[in-house]
């Protein structure tokens, strides 16, 4: 799950990671009147969305006075911002942050992830701030410093030494730049974060240390025991089929393809997207019906493909081992008559009871065509969806 900023920096500030003064807005007014109660001569309005890129987006912007403070956050609430990150159709500002603005000296960049290969917390350190990680890794990975920790919890000096030297932090920040890494390092612990990235860490002219913008992921396993931190999702974040499928407990990824796939197992369904990259078509999304999969799930699965305007064919690849092929074509055929698809679909269906449920389709005489085979299936949809178009 994925924190708003403004929830990240109020979660820092619990742990004494120092932020800039700030507060969330709803409304242009409400955003003024958090400058003025802030005080200062200049503001940093900052859109909130669960995606990076703000900055180049028009999604932060410097202010000096309250009543542009106001005008901007009218500019970015109730509309979507779109970044590099969020993809064609943007994400809805539903609030800003406010917050004084910094007197910035450096921007760094500063992370705490959990590492998989080497199976424990480590923190990663550019001097290069304000810039993606994935890109300084790909221009200059001299400058990223990576520092694992052990599994006892703490942080030891030579830590805060070594990423203090590869920061090129100076003596009056010492003992502050330390105490951040260990307040990250609690913070990590007690909200079970998978990241918590800090980009940019400043120093600022005056040489405080602030972290001016926060990005945390928690881990969604962990959420059952941390039902305050859970409370803070929004939904609105996500692509509304996404939370459609998570309520009727399917499996679903919405891509930006225009072949939507309904498969049983992840990994035919991986094997599916796959295939029809291979034949020159790109997946709608990823979807594991399950191997349990009921007629009911089949509907709603059929529901979501029908709301999604790029859909222009739909592939249906199941293999009965558990599930029964003839449960499946009663299924697609029930979803049919309730959310008839506007597109074409393909079915290709192998294993337990195929054959019956290859003769429902027939008798059924709905428009499904079901191909023999998954390379002929996929290459078909893919046609068939070129058709579409
Ligand atoms: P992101 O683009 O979504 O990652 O948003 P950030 O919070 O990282 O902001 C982008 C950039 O805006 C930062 O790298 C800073 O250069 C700039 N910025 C943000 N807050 C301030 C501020 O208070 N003062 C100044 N001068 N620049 C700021
Ligand atoms: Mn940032």
């Amino acid at each position: 799950m994925n924190l708003h900023e403004y929830q990240a920096k109020e979660i820092f500030s619990r742990f004494g990671i120092p932020v800039p003064s700030g507060a969330v807005a709803r409304t242009p007014s409400e955003a003024s009147r958090v400058a003025k109660r802030l005080g200062g001569a200049a503001w940093v309005v900052k859109a909130q969305i669960h995606a990076g890129g703000r900055g180049k987006a028009g999604g932060v912007e410097l202010c000096r006075s309250p009543d542009g403070v106001g005008e901007v956050a009218g500019r970015l609430i109730g509309h979507r911002l779109r970044t590099h990150q969020t993809g064609p159709d943007g994400l809805p500002v539903q609030a800003v942050w406010v917050e004084q603005a910094s007197d910035i000296g450096r921007e760094l960049y500063l992370s705490l992830v959990v590492d998989r290969a080497r199976e424990c917390l480590s923190f990663i350190a550019s001097s290069e701030g304000g810039m993606e990680i994935e890109t300084v890794a790909s221009t200059h990975p001299e400058r990223i410093v990576t520092v694992p920790l052990l599994p006892d919890p703490g942080v030891p000096a030579y830590v805060a030494r070594v990423l203090g030297r590869g920061l090129r932090m100076e003596a009056p920040q010492a003992t502050a730049f330390s105490s951040l890494l260990a307040a990250l390092e609690q913070c990590m612990r007690a909200t079970d974060a998978s990241l918590i990235e800090i980009n940019p860490l400043i120093v600022t002219r005056g040489g405080e240390l602030l972290a001016l913008d926060a990005k945390v992921n928690l881990d969604d396993n962990a959420l059952a025991r941390h039902a305050d931190l859970a409370a803070l999702d929004d939904a609105s974040q996500r692509d509304p089929a996404e939370n459609e499928a998570a309520r009727a407990g399917l499996n679903y990824v919405a891509l930006d393809g225009e072949i939507a796939c309904m498969v049983n197992g992840a990994g035919l369904a991986m094997a599916t997207m796959d295939l029809i990259q291979l034949k020159g078509g790109r997946p709608a999304n990823f979807l594991d019906v399950g191997g349990d999969a009921t007629a009911e799930r089949v509907t709603e699965a059929f529901r979501i493909f029908r709301t999604n305007p790029r859909v222009r064919s739909v592939f249906v690849n199941i293999f009965g081992g558990i599930v029964r092929c003839d449960l499946i074509a009663d299924g697609i055929i029930a979803a049919f008559k309730e959310v008839a698809p506007r597109v074409p679909v393909i079915v290709q269906l192998e294993g337990t009871r195929a054959e019956e449920g290859r003769r429902m389709f027939a008798e059924s005489r709905l428009p499904i065509e079901a191909v023999s085979g998954l390379a002929l299936a996929a290459e078909r949809a893919v046609r068939a969806a070129g058709e579409a178009a």
